[in-house]
Order: structure tokens, then sequence, then C-alpha cells
């Protein structure tokens, strides 16, 4: 099953991967191999995966899409790469993904951007476009993303495959590259969600090194993959489908919500009504973490450091020059400015009560609906290099992404047809804290 992953890896021209390790791979599946010889059983055992080049790993390099790690071999594995070799799944290397994971586009990888294997003119999302283009062209049969402020939805509404990130602290973060560790969480990616519910299961689980894991029990986030949806209540959010959001994508997203309604849902109009904070809200505390998460890549301890420099100082800023891309350099401006002394209560203080407020909304409309469903993205994939020159742009089709990451939620993107150039359109979950069985359960029964 790896060689023929393998093969088809080698034959692809999406550059859905960084870094490819056939001998590696194929050693981890003869392992397996003699695992189940051994009478050993269990879902993942000998399925490969493909890890998001974000977490880290022993023998594959670890860039996180950038420069500043190109040669970069971690010591160690990360807990989710760790906790699924336990389960018998074999790595079939790593996937490309933008800087840091800084981008919903791919086209911010120091490793060139991803194609969208519906359409190659396309992007295939981001940040983790790598894991989703592998996984929708059958070049992985299952991948980890991380999803910070929508980078595991969204690039799998944009290749038409399933992506859940779990509740805030389900995963642990220990191995992944940090970007904003309030945000940060890894996730799983498939085509089916019965797929995606095992992969989860196999990734989620207290851990003592993060200490931002949520001690819970372990959970079988397949068990309820088959419940009847009679009398669930499903809320739309009228912030989510009105202005800005494209015809194609809203006549999808209708067409789905429709499909629900006949397995049994009911189908409730709410509002969120602070949901155009997100933006601005995301925009200063994701910079804000990632200005401080960035300040170890100084060329002393990891990765690339300038061949010529006059002094310490000289060093480090050479080093940081050449390292980074365009947008990790916006983003490390911003969060300085905003953290900065005389700045710090009028922007990022500011956000942080916007998050909270962005929260309560969520806490207010799960009062009276089970879950809530919407769009991922308020358009289909758009052309490569089309919207390259634009951050700001980019940053406004997070919208209906960012507020149940601001509210640590879990959500997940399911395939829901296809819009303008028959390009994919997911349809998102977001349920309660703690119920992505739910999810599961729902894109289920909706496939
Ligand atoms: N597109 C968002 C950003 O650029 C989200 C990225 C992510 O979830 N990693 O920050």
């Amino acid at each position: 099953l790896a060689g023929a992953f393998l093969d088809r890896i080698a034959a692809s021209e999406l550059n859905a991967f960084i870094d490819v390790q056939p001998e590696l791979t194929l050693a981890q599946a003869r392992e397996a191999d003699a695992r189940r010889a051994r009478g050993e059983r269990g879902p993942l055992l000998g399925i490969p995966v493909a890890h998001k080049d974000i977490f880290v790993t022993r023998g594959w390099r670890s860039t996180a899409g950038s420069r500043m790690l190109e040669h970069y071999v971690s010591p160690f594995d990360a807990a989710v790469v760790e906790r699924l070799a336990v389960a018998g799944a074999v790595c079939l290397g790593k996937t490309n993904c933008d800087e840091f994971a800084m981008g919903g586009a791919n086209e911010n990888s120091f490793f060139g951007p991803v194609r969208n294997p519906w359409d190659r003119s396309a992007i295939a999302g981001g940040s983790s476009g790598g894991a989703a283009a592998a996984v929708a062209a059958g070049l992985a049969p299952l991948a980890t993303g991380t999803d910070t402020g929508g980078s595991v939805r969204q690039p799998a509404a944009m290749c038409g495959i399933t992506g859940v990130k779990p509740t805030y602290g389900r995963v642990s973060r220990h191995g992944m590259i940090a970007f904003a560790s309030s945000l940060d969480q890894g996730g799983a990616m498939a085509r089916s969600a019965e797929d995606c519910a095992a992969l989860l299961t196999a990734m989620a689980g207290f851990d003592p090194r993060d200490s931002t894991s949520v001690d819970q029990p372990a959970e079988d986030f397949s068990r309820d993959l088959d419940r009847p949806l009679d009398g669930l209540r499903i809320g739309v959010p009228r912030e989510f489908m009105g202005e800005g959001l494209a015809d194609d994508v809203r006549a999808a997203v209708e067409r789905g919500l429709d499909a629900l309604r006949g397995l049994g849902a009911s189908i409730v109009d709410i509002s969120l009504p602070k949901t155009e904070l997100a933006i601005p809200a995301y925009y200063v505390i994701a910079p804000a973490e990632a200005s401080s998460n960035l300040s170890r890549f100084d060329g002393v301890r990891y990765g690339h450091r300038a061949a010529q420099y006059a002094d310490l100082n000289d060093m480090y800023r050479r080093t940081r020059a050449e390292g980074f891309g365009a947008e990790v350099k916006r983003r490390i401006l911003i969060g300085t400015y905003v953290l900065s002394h005389g700045y710090y209560d009028a922007y990022y203080l500011q956000a942080q009560k916007l998050r909270r407020l962005i929260a309560d909304d969520f806490r207010a409309a799960f009062g009276s609906v089970d879950l809530i469903a919407g769009p991922v993205s308020p358009t289909v994939a758009w052309n490569l290099g089309e919207r390259t020159d634009d951050p700001v742009r980019n940053y406004l089709a997070d919208v209906y992404t960012l507020p149940a990451s601001l509210a640590g939620l879990p959500g997940l993107s399911m395939p829901a047809g296809f819009g303008e150039h028959g390009r994919p359109v997911g349809l998102q979950l977001v349920g309660r804290w703690f119920e992505e069985a739910r999810l599961l359960n729902v894109a289920h029964r909706f496939q």
C-alpha cells in the first residue's frame, strides 16, 4: 500500500510534498507488516499518512514551508507523529504548506505553490494545501493538517475533501512548529468523515508536554457516525450568508442545507452579530503571537544562518532577512507593533476583548441550536497568482473560519458539490466545545 502511494506521489505534478524518503516509508511499512504478523490489529495499522510540514519528524526534513528551516531535521517526533506511529500508521512524507502556516492559498511557501487537483490553474487553498491536494488526488489516504484560522477547513473545502479541526486543546501542540499558540490546533484530513474520525481518534489525547492540552479521557470519534439526524437543530448565521458570499457558493451551501433537512435536521436562522470583528481581532492576535514565537529563529539555534556578517546583531538581521518570506516579515512587523508600549492597550488588548465577545456569540447561539452550518470560504478556489500582491484581500477570505478559531470551537468542512469552473465547495459545521463526534456524525450521514 505504501509503495503504491509512493509511486503516485513520484508521478504527481501538484507540488504537494516537500520531503519524501521512500526507504524510511517502506521500512515503517515493513514494521507494520511485522506487527500485523504478530497478531496486532488496529484501524491505522499499515495505513499511510502524510504529515503537514509543520509537525516535526525524525528522518524527514521539517521546514514549515520556510527557507529558514530548508535543511532542518528535528531530533524528535511531534506528539501527533509519535501517536500515529504507535497506532501503526506509515509516514508517507511531509506536505507543502504556507510558510509557518501563514496564508490561505499555499502561495507563501518557500517551496512554491501547490496545484489544485481539480483544476491545476487554481490554488489548493492553505495553509494545509499540500495535505488537501494529496488526499484529493489520491496521493495519500489520510493527512494531518494544522488550523490556526481555517487552514484545515479551507483547503479541504477547495480540494473537495473532509477536514476537521477539533476543539482547541484536543490535539497536542508538542512538536507542532508554533504560529499563534492560543489558536494553533492539529486536525485530520481525508476523503470521508469516517476516515477523519479514525485519524482524529489516533491523533487526539492529553499530553502533559503541551500546557494547553485538555486533560480528558480518550474518545472514539467514530462512535456516533451512524446516529440519525432527526430532531437535530442546525443554526445558519445570517452573517455567513449575506454580502460577500459568491452566488455559486451560496447555491451549493443552500443545496447542502436542503439535504440536511432531508435527513431530518431542522435548519434555523440565527445571528452571530460579532462576525465582522473576527478578521480584525484575528489579524492582531495571530501576528502578535507569531512575532513572539518566531523570535527563536535567530540563526543561533535552528536552521538558516547568514554566511557573512559583521557582528551578532548583523547576524540576526541578515539571517532573518534571508530566511523569512514577505508574508512572515509582514506579520512579525504587525505583531511587534501591536504589542509595543503605547499600542498594546489600543490594539492587542482590544482584540482580546473582541475575542471574548465572539465566543459569547457562540455560547448564546448554542443555547438554541445543536450546531452551526454555513460556507467555509466566500468563493471557490481562485487562480494561482491572482491575489499574491493583495494580502488584505487574502485576510478577508478567512471571514467564515476565524470565528470558530477565536472561540476554540471544533469545525469541519465537508464537500458540498461544485461552484464556478467546476471547483469544489465546502460546507462548514461548527459544534459546541468537545462535540467533534457530532460534527463527524453529521458529515458521515451527509456523505
Ligand atoms: N489564512 C489564515 C492566516 O493566514 C489562517 C492560517 C492558518 O489557519 N494556519 O493566518
